[in-house]
Order: C-alpha cells, then sequence, then structure tokens
C-alpha cells in the first residue's frame, strides 16, 4: 500500500494563529488542473486577514491563505480544455458566474455565486474548474513568476481607474504609498495624469516619483498648495483617509474609496460640502477575468517595475514568524516561495 503524497500548506486557525500544516495533496477532478506554486505575494489583505482570523469573503477559519501567486501546472484533471502540464500560470483568486443578476448587469465583481480560491501559501494548489475556464492565465514569456503573481493587484488598480476615469491634463492625490498607491500613481501618470502623493514613509519617496508622482507630501503640505485637486484616491484604506479625501478634493471633483475597511466601519462624511460642491464619490472591489489578462498582458511588457514592490524572499516555513513580524503594517510585498 503507498501512502498518498502530502504538502505544506499555510492555513489561518484564527486571528495571529498562521500555520503550515502538512495535508495530502489534491488531486485534479474534471476541470481542475493542480499549479506547483513558484511564487506566492504577501499584501495589505493578507495582513488584514491575518489579524482578523478570516476574510468577509472568504469564510471562516481555518482557511488556507495566501490570494496572489504564480507557478507552474503540474496536473491536469479530465476535459480541461486549453491548459498543459508544465505551462506558467497565474490562477485568479476568484471566478464570477457569468449569470446571476449581478453579473447579468457587468458587475461581476459582485457575483452573487462567486467561487473564491485561497491556499497560494503552500507547495501546490488545486485550481477549481470554474476558474481554469474563466480566470486561469497564461504568463507571458520571460515575466518572472514573483512578477507574474503581482496582476491581482494591479487587476483591482485598473479596475478602479475604469470606474473613476482620470482624464490628461487633470491632477490627482494619491493617499497611500504602499504597493496598491504606488500602482495607482502608476497607472494615472501613463494616463497623463498629475499625482500628488501623500504618504507618511520617508523611504517610499523616491519609488512613488519613479512610480510617477510629481510629489510626496503630508496631507496638510496638499492643502497648502491650493492647487486644484480633480481626484482624490483613498489607497490607504483607513476611515482618516476616507475622510481626508473629501476634505482634499476641489469642487466638481471626485473621490475614489478604494481601502477595503473592516465590516461596520463608518466615516465622517461633510454632507453639505458632498452637495454644494457637487463631489463624486465612487468605490470599487475586486476585479474581473478581464482586469486579470490585462494586468498581466502590461506586466509582461515591463509596465511597472516590479522588483521596487517585491521587498523580500520568505520561504514558505517562515511566513507565520514574518506575518507576526510585518502585519501591523509598512512592509510592501514578500515573495513567499516554498523552497
Ligand atoms: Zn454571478
Amino acid at each position: 500500500m503507498t501512502s498518498r503524497p502530502s504538502m505544506r500548506v499555510a492555513r489561518l486557525h484564527g486571528p495571529e494563529d498562521l500555520r503550515i500544516d502538512t495535508v495530502p495533496r489534491p488531486e485534479p477532478g474534471p476541470g481542475e488542473v493542480r499549479v506547483r506554486i513558484e511564487a506566492a505575494l504577501t499584501g495589505g489583505t493578507c495582513a488584514k486577514m491575518w489579524r482578523r482570523g478570516h476574510h468577509a469573503r472568504l469564510g471562516t477559519a481555518p482557511v488556507a491563505f495566501g490570494h496572489e501567486g504564480a507557478g507552474v501546472i503540474d496536473a491536469v484533471g479530465s476535459e480541461v480544455l486549453g491548459f498543459e502540464v508544465g505551462e506558467r500560470v497565474v490562477p485568479a483568486d476568484s471566478a464570477p458566474c457569468g449569470t446571476c443578476a449581478a453579473c447579468d448587469r457587468g458587475l461581476t465583481a459582485q457575483c452573487e455565486a462567486m467561487v473564491w480560491l485561497t491556499g497560494f501559501f503552500a507547495d501546490a494548489l488545486l485550481v477549481p474548474a470554474r476558474i481554469v475556464r474563466t480566470n486561469l492565465h497564461k504568463i507571458p514569456a520571460g515575466l518572472a513568476p514573483e512578477s507574474a503573481a503581482l496582476a491581482e493587484s494591479l487587476a483591482t488598480v485598473i479596475k478602479g481607474h475604469d470606474r473613476t476615469p482620470a482624464r490628461r491634463g487633470e491632477h490627482a492625490v494619491v493617499i497611500g504609498t504602499g504597493v496598491l498607491g504606488l500602482l495607482w500613481i502608476r497607472v494615472l501618470t501613463t494616463s497623463g495624469v498629475r499625482v500628488t502623493a501623500i504618504g507618511r514613509r520617508p523611504e517610499r519617496v523616491a519609488t512613488a516619483r519613479a512610480f510617477g508622482a510629481d510629489a510626496v507630501l503630508d496631507a496638510a503640505a496638499v492643502a497648502r498648495t491650493k492647487a486644484r485637486v480633480d481626484l482624490v484616491v483613498d489607497a490607504a484604506g483607513t476611515p482618516a483617509a476616507s475622510t481626508l479625501a473629501l476634505e482634499l478634493v476641489s469642487p466638481g471633483g471626485r473621490v475614489h474609496l478604494f481601502g477595503g475597511l473592516a465590516e461596520g466601519t463608518t466615516i465622517a462624511l461633510d454632507a453639505h460640502r458632498l452637495h454644494y460642491a457637487e463631489l463624486l464619490l465612487t468605490a470599487s472591489f475586486h476585479h474581473t477575468p478581464f482586469h486579470m489578462a490585462e494586468a498581466l498582458r502590461l506586466l509582461g511588457e515591463g509596465f511597472v517595475d516590479t522588483a521596487a514592490l517585491l521587498e523580500t524572499r520568505v520561504p514558505l516555513a517562515d511566513l507565520p514568524a514574518w506575518m507576526a513580524c510585518t502585519a501591523q503594517g509598512g512592509a510592501l510585498k514578500a515573495v513567499v516561495v516554498p523552497g
């Protein structure tokens, strides 16, 4: 009798309780593929999940951890079309159903029957059939797995930008100089928008400027410039940042709430100003298969200096300790490698 092969997967058992568990290696069923993970990324969502012990959209603990990564297909189930063993891929962390009322209106991030996928911090990952069909993407030649894994983050930014486009010649303020803030700076400046970044971390100033920001200031300094602000993007994801965004925008301008806040969070909103200054308030969540494909295409063309965002490499075995050190905020992305 042969024992079934096993593999390691990082699982969240509760708030701040991340463990590397050994589990049977999954075999792909009809329509599924198994991906040997080459690189997975930590990020703000991971930090939030780690602190809360769960994620609003991903069920309760224990939950397989990690939602961004890339690897090589090492097993293919029956009925899989278009993918073969040995291909380098990025599985998205979700796939909409395409048939519910939300999907029917094109709001696929609001799908009422979304399939979610976590467990990228592992030796291997079983990709559900629906993701294989609609949201599994081949990596452009020459793109490193850790760079390709940034597609998920970039896709959320491109989708947010689609929802609140900025026009050439406008001035935007981006609050937050984490990975998502930096990607917003890149996307906006590429569209011909002048960007001022608000960030507290001195070590990010050079990166923000390299991504295209004209200046990196604190909030008071931005207000003092009295420059017209057509768009403010809150990419910091704190109640204070959301309120600040509404204060900084000029009359007739737009505010985009991009950072996700915890359930039950309320923000102060100057309703008088919202009306009389005719502000437009938008938000966006997650991404779509279209934006995933677009993000990966852009990464393949070198749109983003990915090395500037990928701070360090962490062996899978060390991930629990790494999260405990960094989840309180401040870190850019770490590349987690099975090793
Ligand atoms: Zn749907």
